[in-house]
């Protein structure tokens, strides 16, 4: 993969559809990035869960394009798409087939049933053990061709059911899913949720010994058909480390909420403990389509003895100081306030989170971009965009808040706002050096600062960030000294 940034975004949010992405990366945003994450723009995109609960995996949306689009898009820039491991939409051809036919379907073995994994019942300490992402047991019920009521495993939301993989008809569909998608173009796969696919009793069924030899078996899957693999976990900071170490590509979830508690609080002691101890085989990102992640800096949820990065009372703060730069939206869409399928993460736009601060927020993205790790920018986050307190009336889906549409017209005034036109001046620095293939230090530096430098070919990048007092100053590899963003102009 190319060390450069990614543009994430959904299939119709942003420009329109698929043809409009690919107007946009190789126009207005020519330069400025060297592949796309595209949100799932399978069938249907906009199922109960924005379209990570595929009905058809193998097929393109009618409505955003078709795999020929993907390809086109393909041919100028990577292209990186979720691979949804875990579930599938209730309303899916083969849950369908199955309910109404039993065993005497094609897809019969393919749903994870509560059975299935507790075959003599469960006692209250294995229920109690299993970890997911929201409060209640992650089953619901449904009624089986014989009129007989069961439990199926429904992790996310009761539309998304669980998948077997590790029985011949999942893994079969998996199959498919992975040809599909590596025939379209795709050379990235982002595998969605994976840490919850195995299951077994007595334990977490989350991230167990199990679920890291069926990453390691379904990457070399997706290896062996040309495409790379980034795993998407959210977690306890220790697990992410681990994790890291044993798979090709991670999300570097840690950053955002340490970037904002470096700017709320003035001290970069937290955030530069985790520079020292990060994994680098990451993609970096500030934002994405779900919210800020707290439960990969805090406190271990699952065994409270385990310290996070940060106290429970920074914790407190900085989803506090979140609260208060976004004028209070960000509790409107945050925890019980709203639907949410992650009760640990903060719901709000990373530019409202930051008071709408120019200069921290491009600092914030320097940041960002100067830290090892191919990095990510979603596209509410590429356009500045503020929380859509209009979308979170009218869905009650908490994460609808930095999911905003664009049109057109929307789309051109965000383009032309000196902020934005700024961060493109960056990003397009940021993908033409290529001093960041080069070796990374993490230098030291007074309260409040960050400094870092990058060589390679006997050439010197050299940053030095005051979060504090929000100015920075870097000599770029020709000697040019910056410290000013008003310098990224000429670069956009
Ligand atoms: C995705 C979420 C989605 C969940 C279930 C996550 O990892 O990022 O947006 O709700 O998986 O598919």
């Amino acid at each position: 993969m190319r060390n450069a940034p990614l543009l994430i975004t959904y299939a119709d949010r942003f420009a329109g559809d698929l043809r409009g992405i690919a107007q946009m990366l190789t126009g207005p945003l020519a330069g400025a990035f060297g592949g796309v994450h595209i949100l799932p723009f399978y069938e249907r995109i906009d199922g109960a869960d924005a379209g990570f609960d595929p009905e058809d995996h193998t097929r393109v949306d009618a409505r955003i394009g078709t795999w020929d689009d993907v390809a086109d898009i393909s041919q100028t820039h990577e292209v990186m798409a979720d691979l949804i491991i875990n579930h599938v939409s209730s309303d899916s051809e083969a849950f369908r087939d199955w309910l109404a036919n039993g065993a005497a379907s094609p897809y019969d073995g393919m749903f994870c049933t509560y059975e299935g994994v507790f075959d003599e019942g469960a006692t209250n300490d294995e229920l109690c053990a299993v970890y997911r992402p929201r409060p209640g047991m992650p089953f619901t019920k449904f009624f089986d061709h014989h009129g007989r009521q069961i439990l199926l495993w429904t992790t996310f939301t009761s539309a998304q059911i669980d998948i077997d993989v590790e029985s011949a008809q999942g893994a079969a569909y998996l199959d498919r899913v992975v040809d599909a998608l590596a025939n379209g173009g795709v050379t990235l796969v982002r595998l969605d949720a994976v840490g919850y696919a195995i299951k077994r009793r007595g334990t977490s069924c989350f991230m167990i010994p199990e679920t890291y030899e069926f990453i390691a078996d379904f990457a070399d899957r997706c290896r062996a058909r040309g495409m790379e693999v980034l795993v998407e976990i959210h977690g306890y900071y220790q697990s992410q480390i681990e994790v890291a170490s044993r798979v090709d590509l991670v999300y570097d979830f840690g950053l955002p909420p340490l970037v904002l508690d470096a700017f709320f609080t003035g001290d970069t002691t937290v955030l530069r403990t985790w520079i020292d101890i990060r994994p680098t085989n990451c993609m970096t990102v500030l934002d994405t389509h779900d919210g800020i992640g707290v439960i990969d800096v805090a406190t271990d949820v699952t065994d409270r003895a385990q310290p996070g990065l940060l106290s429970d009372e920074r914790v407190a703060g900085l989803v506090d100081g979140i609260s208060q730069r976004s004028g209070g939206t960000s509790g409107l869409a945050t925890g019980a306030a709203a639907a949410n399928l992650d009760i640990y993460q903060v719901n709000c736009a990373y530019y409202d989170a930051l008071g709408r601060d120019d200069q921290q927020y491009l600092m914030a993205r320097l940041l960002q971009f100067l830290l090892p790790g191919v990095p990510q920018v979603y596209y509410v986050g590429l356009l500045a965009g503020t929380n859509d307190i209009d979308l979170l009336a009218a869905t009650g889906v908490g994460r609808d808040i930095n999911r905003r549409y664009y049109d057109p017209h929307s789309l051109s005034e965000a383009l032309a706002h000196p902020v934005v036109r700024r961060l493109v001046g960056l990003l397009r620095w940021r993908a033409s050096t290529t001093i960041f293939d080069g070796t990374f230090t993490h230098l030291d530096a007074p309260p409040g600062r960050v400094a870092l430098r990058w060589e390679a070919h006997g050439q010197v990048l050299d940053a030095e960030l005051d979060v504090a007092a929000a100015t920075f100053r870097m000599i770029d590899v020709d000697g040019t000294v910056i410290d000013d963003f008003a310098h990224f102009d000429d670069w956009s």
